[in-house]
């Protein structure tokens, strides 16, 4: 867990709306009911605690996120720079604004050679079908359950070492091309993948460039995937008990040898997943 600066904390809006109640409630209410743990850094999977039973809106960055029990989360990019600005209006009447900034990462350079031309620059015929892919994927992504499963602890998915982390930009046969977003185990063909933490199963499919694919939804718009699988054994729909089996480890897609790709997302935002396992060696930058 990552320590958040009091420096970055800003009571922003406070008691000011009310006038005729302010005097009361500030004797009445703490002021700062709102704090944060998890990963504040670039990657990273921010959880949001509102302590306080009652009814509370959330809005990261003027955006409406999911707030259940007292929790919501977001999440910060690879790149992400900037601070975050979240404010919760509690009772529809006091609000509280913090600012969050995410810590810098430096990222490595991978460069891969040997992979076969069609991965690297696939020919136009194939264009169309990574584009309905990746609106595939896009729509599983955008799911927004109240499950309460992403403020839980994770497993690894699988065992092997790994062989390459989240953010390291990738030269692909000489080629320049976008950052890995996952972490790759190199279990072998055919290891047990397991479900890191209860989550439904959101995609099912074999898709053009990661293969057998899974993705679970664990709530609040936070999914996992799983590429390259050599056997898919659960469905689409199916809810998942922390430890079951959902398939194969395997090298389906492009891939230069049998590997589990496991990701972390918070709706289109790629996250880095090792952020949420146990320590291990070789996970992290
Ligand atoms: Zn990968």
């Amino acid at each position: 867990m990552s320590e958040f600066h009091r420096r970055d904390m800003l009571i922003l809006a406070g008691l000011a709306a009310f006038a005729p109640l302010a005097a009361k409630a500030a004797t009445a209410r703490p002021q700062a009911r709102l704090r944060f743990d998890g990963d504040d850094v670039q990657g990273g999977l921010v959880q949001g605690h509102i302590e306080s039973g009652e009814r509370a809106e959330v809005w990261v960055d003027g955006n409406p996120v999911r707030a259940d029990d007292g929790r919501f989360c977001f999440g910060f990019g690879r790149d992400a720079a900037k601070p975050v600005l979240v404010r919760v209006r509690y009772d529809g009447r006091f609000e509280e604004a913090q600012q969050v900034t995410p810590k810098k990462r430096s990222f490595r350079f991978q460069r891969i050679n040997g992979l076969p031309e069609k991965y690297v620059s696939p020919p136009k015929d194939v264009l169309d079908r990574i584009a309905r892919d990746t609106a595939i994927v896009r729509e599983a992504r955008s799911h927004d359950s109240d499950e309460m499963w992403f403020s839980e602890k994770f497993d690894w998915p699988t065992k092997g070492p790994i062989t390459s982390i989240y953010g390291s930009q990738r030269i692909l046969n000489g080629e320049p091309r976008e950052p890995h977003y996952g972490v790759d185990i190199a279990g072998p063909h055919g290891e047990p993948i397991i479900a890191p933490s209860p989550g439904i199963v959101t995609l099912a499919e074999e898709l053009y460039l990661s293969g057998n694919t899974m993705l679970l939804d664990h709530g609040h718009g936070v999914s996992t995937s799983y590429l390259h699988m050599s056997r898919m054994d659960v469905r689409v729909g199916d809810e998942l008990d922390r430890g079951q089996q959902m398939g194969l480890v395997g090298a389906t897609g492009r891939v230069t040898g049998p590997h589990l790709c496991w990701r972390l997302n918070w709706f289109q935002t790629r996250l880095d997943a090792a952020l949420l396992a146990p320590p291990r060696m070789g996970a992290k930058a």
